[in-house]
């Protein structure tokens, strides 16, 4: 909640430096500033450019209704992952309407949603923003646009190429390939040797009979 309102806050100048005041606490006689960082107060910032395709693009590629929204934050409000995003599921679709592409697009957020649908359940429009998250991880990829989360599309890299080649997950090699992608070889240790206790990790892969209609699906 806060750090929405301090998102949507406005900055203020007092001689050469720049504050801002989060909404939250405007109402307040005496005000709270915060410094801004250089980055965000720089006067030779690059300005910002609208694509107003971007609203139809997104519309058409998922087939929900976005311009709908009208902004009463209930997915915001129901997302159980919205503490770890860097803009919350409202302002993504604010940020579609206004066609701020890279802003969308690079946003931590598409890709720290768990697709659990708390959102569009919720939704009185109707919109699917699960979906929407989709669609914009989709148009991410698409455009080749640097993620803002790294890891977690080197993680769906190895997960879907591990569904391709087996038909379903093979979690010792998935887990293998994503290790080698990130470097990162020690990070999930304790959780590995649980897993491996409790016989949730093998060490050969098993097929389903349908893999090559798996594969058909993939190459669509
Ligand atoms: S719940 Fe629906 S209408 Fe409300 S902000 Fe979210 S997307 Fe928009
Ligand atoms: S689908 Fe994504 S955005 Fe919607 S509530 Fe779940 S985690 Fe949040």
């Amino acid at each position: 909640m806060w750090l929405q309102e301090w998102w949507i806050s406005r900055p203020f100048a007092v001689g050469r430096s720049y504050y801002r005041i989060p909404l939250a606490y405007s109402h307040l006689p005496i005000g709270i500033a915060f410094p801004m960082s250089d980055a965000t107060t720089s006067r030779e910032a690059p300005p910002i450019r609208p694509d107003s395709a971007f609203l139809s693009d997104v519309e058409e590629h998922c087939d929900e209704p976005v311009s709908s929204c009208y902004h009463c934050r209930k997915c915001t409000n129901g997302c159980p992952l919205a503490f770890a995003m860097d803009v919350m599921p409202n302002q993504v679709m604010r940020m579609i309407q206004l066609g701020l592409v890279e802003e969308a697009l690079q946003s931590k957020t598409i890709w720290i949603c768990a697709s659990c649908q708390t959102c569009t359940t919720r939704c009185p429009n109707s919109i699917d923003i699960a979906h929407v998250m989709d669609c914009l991880r989709q148009l991410n990829r698409e455009r080749g646009i640097q993620p803002g989360e790294e890891d977690v599309v080197k993680f769906h890299d190895a997960f879907l190429k591990s569904v391709r080649r087996n038909g379903r997950v093979f979690e010792f090699g998935m887990v293998g390939a994503y290790k080698l992608k990130t470097m990162n070889f020690f990070g999930d240790t304790k959780i590995a040797m649980e897993m491996l206790k409790r016989g949730k990790l093998k060490f050969l892969p098993s097929r389903i009979r349908g893999t090559k209609e798996v594969r058909k699906m993939f190459d669509k």
